[in-house]
């Protein structure tokens, strides 16, 4: 089903027998870079293993072509694999060049690296508008890695898709560096005049790199791209140094890379591609496995993979020669198909930053003559457009919450989406584009704190929109308290409280601030004539997490008079709290001394007697002592209820026989006498047994 596959014959003929080590000159890798060379690969698993130690750049039947820095060429000669140092590709033509943009914009001559840089600020010049320059970073010998940002309101993120198209990583595969140069300029020049293109620039965010590794194009010079290198200045293959869905991170990362990884991870490309050179062909996800051959790892969206690449390569075909991009499977193949790589920038883009990247090979020759790069231009500039325009169609929204926030949201297919193959949307503006074959798909939503929303029955039909925009409800209830309110009954006070929401609440500590000492303070409390405090008098236990109104009650028992301030302490499980508002209570003032009637009476076994005591200003801290005794009617003492210091107000007391000393009492009549300052009351009551 692919080339390699086909052909798993183990042949013995080699064309050349060369042995290890003897094509290359001692001093070869003082002067050189990379080696480029081939041999034949006797075995798949051979294969497989040296993907890891080389740089394989094809493999056309049991031949394979690959390069190696010098590191990597010592690893492989210890496999002792007889093979053919080639001529580079880099070096194989001295190509016209020219630093004059009206010259470079011919489009049948290579740009200087100044030509390049000056033409890049001058798309950005020329069409303000439209056209921002982004200077992502330096290389590792300071030349540039730049963009084009091409949208309409250029200078803000709108909501609207975000597109790459990335060139010559490798940095002798030039074809797309030029191409790329040529669709900056299309794109801007036909802006407003032609219907499609002017489309997908008010639709779309199209960011354009024309040159990935300028180190390793200009290896031999800014003035020409003669010499030209597949590696970058430090001898890596930038291709092989991106984090690996199975490998991780690269334990050498090169500096390109890191400024390709920032651009990654401050955007959110949803659909990409990034163009080689030295075959013809489109090479869709994974890269990174086989599950053994001919069996390799599907992306999720695999359909959808082949039905792009199709459309880039048929519209190719159709506008070529015949013998243009039509190899493999009718030009196209999955990555790992053909052969395995890792840490490769496809993979990277796919499994990490959750976009949609394919790698596409423009042209057999790696650096083109000049003068056929108009050709190349006529393959593919249909293609081209046909691939951003892709990013249009599918299922695309925008993701909220209730308050129409944006939200960094997860959008994934349900089964369907399988090994990193979910989306995410952009948390700038909460939009998401999600690209699918035809069907009818169920799309979950979820982000951190809300609560994930289905949505079934989405139909996706080829070159057309469905617009699905989500809101999400938060699932973080806070405990919210609608009201908190205190009223007066007798000497107590009554709090009332109610909540409409309530999230991990383990309850509410009341709380309060006092005139007087209480008996909630501990030793050393000021009194109140200092500032008294809060103190904590109660605790109410919450209902946990409820979307459900509570009502809460608390009763503050014989309060004496004054002016009071309660608030509620709401303490989450986890020991964070919140108060609530404060409110202020007066609790009246009795104007005389009292001693009321007891009730029930007569009784059995218990009745309640209520007194009252006067603020009288000559005390101290405004107490005096009560004392309340029960005599009985030959005046013996059976009971003391009450003797201590009493601030003033309204109480009521418990007198029960089963109690103290009114435990042996027998029927009868008793009297009960309140004492305090100069007031005396004495009153009878009447236990029936
Ligand atoms: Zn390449």
């Amino acid at each position: 089903m692919r080339t390699f596959v086909t052909v798993l014959v183990s042949l013995t003929l080699f064309l050349s027998i060369n042995l290890p080590g003897q094509q290359l000159s001692p001093d070869y890798f003082q002067k050189n870079i990379e080696v480029y060379f081939s041999f034949e690969a006797s075995s798949h698993e051979l294969v497989q293993e040296l993907t890891n130690v080389i740089s394989i750049d094809n493999i056309k039947g049991t031949t394979v072509y690959a390069y190696a820095n010098e590191n990597e060429y010592n690893e492989f000669l210890s496999y002792n694999i007889a093979h053919t140092i080639l001529r580079k590709p880099g070096e194989l033509i001295i190509p016209e060049m020219s630093d004059n943009i009206d010259e470079i914009t011919d489009w049948n001559i290579y740009p200087t690296y100044d030509g390049y840089v000056n033409m890049m600020m001058q798309f950005a010049a020329n069409h303000p508008s439209i056209c921002k320059l982004v200077d992502a970073g330096n290389t590792v010998q300071g030349r540039k890695i730049l963009l084009v940002k091409i949208s309409d309101n250029v200078d803000v993120r709108e909501a609207e898709p975000q597109f790459l198209y990335t060139s010559s990583i490798h940095g002798d595969e030039t074809t797309g560096y030029v191409l790329m140069l040529r669709l900056i300029d299309s794109l801007l020049t036909t802006y407003g005049t032609n219907p499609r293109i002017t489309n997908m620039i008010n639709n779309a965010e199209i960011w354009i790199n024309p040159l990935a590794n300028p180190d390793g194009t200009y290896h031999g010079g800014n003035n020409t791209v003669n010499g030209a290198t597949r590696y970058n200045a430090n001898g890596y293959d930038l291709n092989r140094n991106f984090p690996d869905p199975v490998n991780g991170v690269h334990p050498n990362q090169q500096q390109e890379t890191a400024v390709f990884r920032n651009l990654a991870e401050q955007n959110n490309f949803v659909l990409c591609a990034n163009f080689h050179g030295g075959t013809e062909v489109v090479n869709y996800p994974w890269d990174t496995w086989t599950s053994g051959y001919p069996d390799y790892v599907s992306h999720a969206d695999d359909n959808w993979y082949q039905f792009i690449s199709h459309l880039y390569a048929d519209t190719c075909q159709a506008h070529a020669p015949s013998n243009y991009m039509n190899g493999y499977d009718d030009g196209i193949t999955n990555g790992g198909a053909w052969y395995v790589i890792h840490h490769g920038r496809q993979d990277y883009m796919n499994w990490f930053m959750k976009s949609r990247e394919v790698t596409i090979e423009i042209s057999d020759t790696k650096l083109l003559p000049a003068s056929q790069l108009p050709a190349h231009w006529e393959y593919n500039k249909r293609s081209f457009l046909n691939y951003i325009e892709s990013i249009l169609y599918g299922v695309r929204g925008i993701v909220t919450d209730t308050a129409d926030h944006p939200l960094n949201a997860i959008v994934k297919v349900l089964n369907h989406d399988t090994l990193h193959s979910e989306i995410r949307t952009d948390s700038l503006n909460g939009n998401y584009h999600r690209m699918l074959a035809p069907g009818v798909y169920s799309l979950q939503f979820t982000a951190e704190g809300h609560f994930p929303q289905t949505i079934n029955n989405v139909v996706v039909n080829n070159f057309q929109t469905t617009v699905l925009n989500v809101q999400l409800i938060p699932n973080f209830i806070p405990v919210e308290l609608v009201s908190f309110s205190a009223e007066t009954n007798g000497n107590n006070v009554e709090l009332k409280w109610r909540t409409a929401t309530e999230k991990n609440n383990t309850g509410f500590e009341i709380e309060r601030t006092s005139p007087r000492p209480s008996p909630y303070q501990g030793e050393g409390v000021p009194t109140w004539r200092d500032g008294r405090g809060w103190e904590i008098i109660g605790f109410v236990q919450g209902y946990g997490t409820t979307t459900e109104p509570k009502s809460y009650f608390f009763s503050d028992k014989d309060v004496s008079s004054g002016f009071y301030q309660y608030r509620l302490k709401q303490i989450d499980l986890d020991g964070s709290f919140v108060y609530s508002n404060i409110i202020e209570i007066e609790v009246e003032v009795p104007i005389e001394f009292s001693l009321e009637q007891n009730y029930p009476n007569p009784f059995n076994p218990s009745t309640k007697i209520k007194f009252t005591i006067p603020f009288v200003e000559t005390h101290r801290d405004a107490s005096l002592l009560v004392i309340l005794k029960v005599f009985d009617v030959i005046g013996n003492e059976v009971a003391t209820l009450v003797n201590e210091e009493k601030p003033a107000g309204s109480y009521e007391v418990d007198f029960n026989i089963h109690s103290g000393k009114g435990r042996n009492l027998v029927s009868g009549i008793y009297f009960y006498q309140l004492k305090s300052g100069i007031f005396t009351e004495t009153r009878k009551m009447i236990l029936v047994k």
